[in-house]
């Protein structure tokens, strides 16, 4: 006897025990299920099943389908024959050319998901899902809108240059359309990270640690002159670091336990923290700032791993102007990277590196999944995906997490 693929569109009011009445029907007459998916707007439902019965018995199945839907009321139903030769060629066509786009904005409009579905098409990717993945908003509480997240499940073929060129075009996207993007190979890595390297200054606090240092000891003025020269080029970070500490010779360790006690902590730290440490991430900070503010933030989030430069203390309790062993700039970040994902025998595609100065850059190279967060242009352009528009917390949409699944403040549930 013959067998035959149907293709049933059912879409309408979602209730429970939909599903398994439809189910109940197919499997009474032995059908195979080759394809299944569902999605649940508003609690509309659109379900589709791909079945390959008995030609005999396909009628039969139409019909009593037919019937329990009209008894249910609210839901249509449709259906398609798939001849054996579309349906192979669609099977064929699955494979591992699978991408993962998701967007990030306060709110997200029409127009910018316009603009990021428009280049989807232009590069010839085929969206297969969509899924937001912040939580529902609120038309009486707008306030409570803080952000929103959809991300976008892709097919199709790009060759290395096509993908740099889809970045490309993402990412002028992004800058025109005031989003911030991530585009990923859906491979295994994505969601299994285990490593997160963070930068300190100015990506986990907002403040520049040696500039609170140098306003508190009246030689701020100094020490922006310094790090101006070193922008400019005219001395190298080394020469630059040795003479901005040299400047905070006297300095009270006093008033350091005061600045760190004051450290403003950037949006969405308490959150990502809290589930990337629920979630068994080993967390690391590499900074080219001072390790006393970094073990601070160790203690406060059980952070795993601090590099950052040491400021020598004399026994007088106060700063001798000079550091202690090698410091840390933009080449020893990624170093420190691959070292401990080597320590903790982590694969680099499974690791993250967040930050936001040019020294971040050879980091976010490194990484698996490099963030440039709240970074200016330059870093921006060079990194893969960046956070402009919301919190660090937007780093939990880019591995795949959905608010539904954190709970407001992190709490998993
Ligand atoms: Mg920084």
């Amino acid at each position: 006897m013959g067998k035959e693929q149907i293709l049933i569109r059912i879409s309408g009011e979602d209730r429970i025990g939909l599903t398994a009445s439809i189910m109940a029907i197919l499997a009474k007459y032995d059908a195979q299920i080759l394809d299944l998916g569902q999605a649940d707007i508003h609690s509309t439902l659109t379900l589709g099943i791909l079945i390959r019965i008995d030609e005999a018995h396909s009628g039969q199945v139409m019909k009593e389908l037919l019937f329990k839907i009209t008894e249910l009321g609210s839901i249509s139903i449709g259906f398609s024959p798939v001849s054996d030769e579309d349906y192979e060629a669609w099977a064929g066509r699955q494979g591992r050319n699978r991408y993962i786009l998701t967007i990030i904005g306060r709110s997200l409009s029409a127009e910018q998901i316009h603009a990021a579905t428009e280049v989807i098409s232009r590069h010839g990717l085929n969206i297969d899902a969509i899924k937001r993945l912040t939580g529902r908003m609120s038309i009486m509480h707008p306030e409570r809108n803080v952000r929103a997240c959809v991300e976008f499940s892709l097919r199709g073929f790009l060759s290395a240059d096509d993908k740099k060129a889809m970045q490309q075009d993402l990412m002028v996207m992004g800058e025109e359309t005031g989003i911030d993007f991530s585009f990923q190979k859906d491979d295994m890595y994505r969601r299994m990270r285990r490593l997160i390297c963070f930068d300190m200054d100015s990506t986990l606090i907002q403040a520049e640690c040696i500039d609170e240092l140098a306003r508190r000891h009246g030689v701020y003025d100094k020490v922006a002159a310094i790090t101006e020269r070193a922008m400019r080029g005219e001395i190298d970070f080394k020469e630059s670091f040795t003479e901005r500490v040299a400047l905070l010779k006297g300095l009270d360790i006093s008033v350091m336990q005061d600045i760190a006690e004051r450290l403003p902590i950037t949006e969405g730290t308490d959150r990502l923290m809290k589930v990337l440490k629920t979630c068994g991430y080993k967390i690391a900070i590499l900074s080219g700032g001072f390790t006393f503010f970094g073990e601070y933030l160790q203690r406060r989030y059980g952070i795993d791993y601090v590099y950052a430069n040491e400021l020598e203390v004399g026994e007088d309790g106060r700063l001798t102007g000079r550091y202690v062993g090698e410091i840390v700039d933009g080449r020893r970040k990624a170093d420190l990277l691959k070292l401990i994902a080597q320590t903790e025998k982590v694969n680099l595609a499974q690791t993250i590196a967040v930050g936001d100065g040019a020294n971040d850059l050879p980091m976010l190279g490194e990484a698996g999944l490099g963030i440039a967060f709240h970074a200016k242009p330059r870093v921006k352009q060079s990194a893969r995906q960046s956070i402009s528009t919301i919190g660090l917390d937007g780093v939990l949409y880019f591995i795949g997490f959905k608010d539904s699944q954190l709970g407001e403040e992190g709490k998993l549930c």
